[in-house]
């Protein structure tokens, strides 16, 4: 196994998050490339029905399900299953499936900052990283950048942004880019005057208008966080500081961002609005595979327009961009501090409003105890303490919000 003369002869790939929506569509490139990709290992949450099934179609060598109360089920589903799978579960098993065996890439698919320690340690193992969980990046940017470059891997964005970003690169010589433009749909409220935003349901804030994603990333659309947090997962890959990283509204999806090069000169990459592409780019680069999607038509897709971000509609941007320019713990402050808020507001225990509030506090809370060049440890514990801020603001803030629930 293994890349020869610059083609992918076949690459081995380990999955985590399989049963989630960057999961699923991974699995679909992989069953569309049978002799390009094969599947190593796998790790889920607790979808046993859908898990059982890849297992059966893609037969993993190894498998972490994250919930220990299901692994019985799990046994019994896949009983007739040949060769049986290697079965591990809980955090200590999905971070073992990440640095299992000999795939070549890990596919980083689970939500939130649950997928950093198995990010890290399939790092240490010298497996390529194809990003699609921004969260690791984000919160553990000052501790994952120096593995990747100790242990000589590659980090592959998987995230639409920071692929297009990544598609325009090439071939641009060091030193010749200046400014990142990501672009925004603008989520399902872009079109909303800012007062009915005090009466968004959940319901609502899941229905987004160009992409489908799993629900925590469908509501950081709809606050634009998802923009906010994109902007410090681009200032680590790419290097660029946060004066040259722009946000767009595009609401048409089309254009998936762009980079300026020092002569001015404008790159962009387009696309209907299609995370299987991202995710392909991410396993095959820096080949180009050939698919039978829909291809782009320009005619079809219309007017591509563009505005400006509305601050004051969407005050996540601002605080992320000023969590990014402070470093440290902050951004990993920024994000256990909003995957907690979006947690309560789909839960029904916070309004949408209150999800910036509740962030901001957090973020002011602990300015004062921030480290320039924090550990793991650090990273770590500035995570659950923004989670556990969050919940104590919400339970002590008087819900006037909340009523219009
Ligand atoms: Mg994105």
């Amino acid at each position: 196994m293994g890349v020869a003369a610059n083609k992918i002869v076949m690459k081995s790939i380990t999955l985590l998050g399989s049963t989630g929506s960057i999961g699923t569509q991974t699995l679909d490139i992989v069953a569309d490339h049978p002799d390009k990709f094969r599947i190593v290992g796998l790790a889920a949450g607790r979808n046993i029905e859908l898990l059982s099934n890849q297992i059966r179609a893609f037969k993993p060598e190894s498998v972490a399900i994250a919930d220990p109360s299901q692994l019985d089920t799990l046994r019994g589903a896949i009983a007739d299953v040949v060769p049986q799978p290697i079965l591990v579960t809980g955090e200590a098993g999905i971070v073992e499936v990440a640095a299992y065996g000999d795939a070549q890439a890990v596919v980083t698919g689970i939500v939130g900052c649950a997928g950093l320690l198995p990010t890290i340690a399939a790092i240490k193992a010298g497996k390529e990283i194809a990003l699609a969980n921004k969260e690791t990046l984000i919160a553990g940017g000052p501790v994952v950048l120096p593995l990747v470059a100790k242990h000589g891997v590659k980090l592959l964005p998987a995230d639409s942004e920071h692929s297009a970003i990544f598609q325009c690169l090439q071939g641009v010589p060091e030193g010749g880019l200046k400014r990142i433009i990501l672009t925004a749909s603008g989520g399902a409220f872009r079109d909303w005057p800012v007062e009915r935003l005090a009466e968004v349901t959940v319901a609502d804030a899941l229905k987004h208008p160009n992409w489908s994603m799993g629900r925590k990333i469908t509501v950081d659309s709809a606050t634009l966080m998802n923009k906010g947090l994109e902007v410090i997962e681009a200032h680590y890959l790419f290097g660029v500081d946060y004066d040259h990283i722009d946000i767009v509204i595009h609401p048409q999806s089309i254009i998936h961002s762009l980079i300026e090069v020092q002569d001015t000169s404008v790159l962009a990459q387009l696309g209907w609005p299609d995370m299987r592409l991202p995710l392909l780019y991410a396993l095959s680069w820096p080949e180009r595979i050939a698919t039978n999607w829909e291809p782009l038509d320009l005619v079809k897709s219309g007017d591509l327009t563009f505005r400006q971000p509305n601050h004051e509609k969407y005050p996540c941007m601002q605080l992320a961009y000023a969590a990014g320019r402070a470093g440290g713990c902050l951004p990993a402050v920024l994000n256990a501090a909003n995957e907690q808020a979006v947690a309560l507001f789909l839960e029904e225990k916070i309004a949408f409003l209150e999800i910036p509030k509740v962030i901001e506090m957090a973020c002011d809370r602990f300015s004062s105890q921030n480290t320039a060049q924090p550990t793991l440890e650090d990273i770590l514990g500035a995570d659950q303490w923004a989670r556990n801020a969050v919940l104590e603001i919400s339970e002590s803030s008087p819900k006037t919000v909340s009523l219009s629930l």
